[in-house]
């Protein structure tokens, strides 16, 4: 099954890819993980990155679509894969489609913009391995420390108020196009983002039919 999430930034859309993850046994495919570790280890992705991530603007579709058309080629995706933050264009779109990249759903995550504002605050994500947290709605174990691999949780500098209202204008001028681009291939499933992390993945499990 391919699955991609779509949403705006803090809808939770890494949150469910995670336990979607372990309950359909297909890798997450998150294009802003695998851009921050490029970051991390200051590879020729990463520095081309940075500045758009660090300001909340898409990086380039050409960067994004290479990235992605590696990792989805890679035998883990043979059975299937979740895209989280990806396409967040209509030219990325045309890309995956163009490559032959079978989609099954979109998900969409529905949620206000004030309510992911007051959100953002409180998300967590490890340095380590970029698994996400949120200090009130799905906190660690231990504080500031990340179950998965025991590594630092940080606060990613995009999630400043400043970069999170960008974010959210980037979304709804160059990604909320998305939902009529999948509607119109009768992929679009719709689902409230503002309830328990559990009740919102036990509703795309059942929309997804899974
Ligand atoms: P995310 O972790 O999905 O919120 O992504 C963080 C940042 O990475 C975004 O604000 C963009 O700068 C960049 N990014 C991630 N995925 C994409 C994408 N599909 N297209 C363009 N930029 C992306």
């Amino acid at each position: 099954m391919n699955l991609i999430l779509l949403g705006a930034p803090g809808a939770g859309k890494g949150t469910q890819a995670e336990l979607l993850t372990k309950k359909l046994g297909i890798p997450a495919i998150s294009t802003g993980n695998m851009l921050r570790e490029a970051m991390r280890n200051e590879t020729e992705v990463g520095q081309k990155a940075k500045n758009y991530m660090d300001n909340g603007l898409l990086v380039p579709d050409d960067v994004i679509i290479g990235i992605v058309g590696e990792r989805v080629a890679q035998p883990d995706c043979a059975n299937g894969f979740i895209l989280d933050g990806v396409p967040r264009t209509v030219a990325q779109a045309d890309a995956l489609e163009k490559a032959g990249v079978k989609i099954d759903h979109v998900v969409s995550i529905e949620i206000d913009d004030n309510v992911i504002e007051a959100r953002m605050t409180g998300r967590r994500v490890c340095s380590k391995c970029g698994e996400s947290y949120h200090i009130v709605a799905n906190p660690p174990k231990a504080e500031g420390i990340c179950d998965d691999c025991g590594g630092e949780l940080v606060i990613r500098k995009d999630d400043a108020p400043e970069t999170v209202q960008r974010r959210l204008a980037v979304y709804h001028e160059e990604t909320e196009a998305l939902k009529g681009y999948y509607e119109r291939l009768d992929k679009l499933r719709l689902v409230q983002g503002n309830q328990p992390i559990e009740e919102a993945n036990r509703e795309i499990l059942r929309v997804i039919g899974a």
